[in-house]
């Protein structure tokens, strides 16, 4: 099953991939993620990608779509992947379907999470990460079990340095200018369908699931 998460910066993406990919059994997919460890890493893709990301603005498409084609040819991807943060501009939507019509494959589902934009400064300012193995907090609405420390493998949990107030203005600018679009794009081809990301966090998980199950 070949899957794509929508949706603006705090939606509940990377919340609900953690989940889905167990259930599902496919690799999760993030470009955000890559772009983090890449900048971690100091890789020319990092040196590429980081004065976008620090600046809140989306990376350029001829660097995104390369490293998103290099990944799908693993084969891990045989049965299956979840796409959380890709595409986000119409020309990568349509570089996405050029890379899977090539190895004979389409998308089957796309699931956008709705959430008020009031909501989402709240979300992003709260949210941490662990360093080891990449699981999304929330301070309020998610918090670890010890404070600052990941229930999952201890790691430790930081901040992203792009979840200010100052940056998610920029990030939520760029989703409603450059990514929005995409709704229609996928809305035209009969694919989209649509989760309330503002339910409890096990609700969202349970409405997705059933969509891709085909029994909502
Ligand atoms: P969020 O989870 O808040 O939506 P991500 O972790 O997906 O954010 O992305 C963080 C940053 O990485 C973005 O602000 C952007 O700079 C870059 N990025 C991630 N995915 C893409 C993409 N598909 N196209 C361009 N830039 C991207
Ligand atoms: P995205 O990947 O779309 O940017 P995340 O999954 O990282 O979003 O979620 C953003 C923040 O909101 C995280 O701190 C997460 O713990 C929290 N969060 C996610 N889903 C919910 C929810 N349904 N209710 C409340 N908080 C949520
Ligand atoms: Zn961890």
């Amino acid at each position: 099953m070949n899957i794509l998460f929508m949706g603006p910066p705090g939606a509940g993406k990377g919340t609900q991939a953690e989940r889905i990919v167990d259930e599902f059994r496919v690799p999760h997919i993030s470009t955000g993620d890559a772009f983090r460890l890449a900048m971690s890493q100091g890789t020319p893709l990092g040196v590429q990608a980081k004065s976008f990301v620090d600046q809140g603005l989306l990376v350029p498409d001829e660097i995104t779509n390369g490293i998103v084609r290099e990944r799908l040819e693993k084969s891990d991807c045989d049965n299956g992947f979840l796409l959380d943060g890709f595409p986000r501009t119409i020309a990568q939507a349509e570089a996405l379907d050029d890379m899977l019509a090539s190895m004979g494959k389409r998308i089957d589902h796309v699931i956008n999470l709705k959430v008020d934009r009031d909501l989402l400064l709240g979300r992003l300012t709260g949210r941490r990460i662990c360093k080891s193995c990449g699981s999304t907090y929330h301070v309020l609405f998610n918090p670890p079990k010890v404070e600052g420390v990941c229930d999952k493998c201890s790691g430790e949990l930081y901040q992203r340095s792009d979840d200010t107030e100052e940056k998610v203005g920029t990030r939520l600018d760029e989703y409603n200018n450059k990514t929005a679009p995409l709704l229609e794009y996928y809305g035209n081809k009969d694919l989209l369908r649509e989760v309330d990301g503002q339910q409890d966090i096990d609700e969202v998980t349970a409405g997705i699931s059933s969509l891709l199950r085909g029994q909502a």
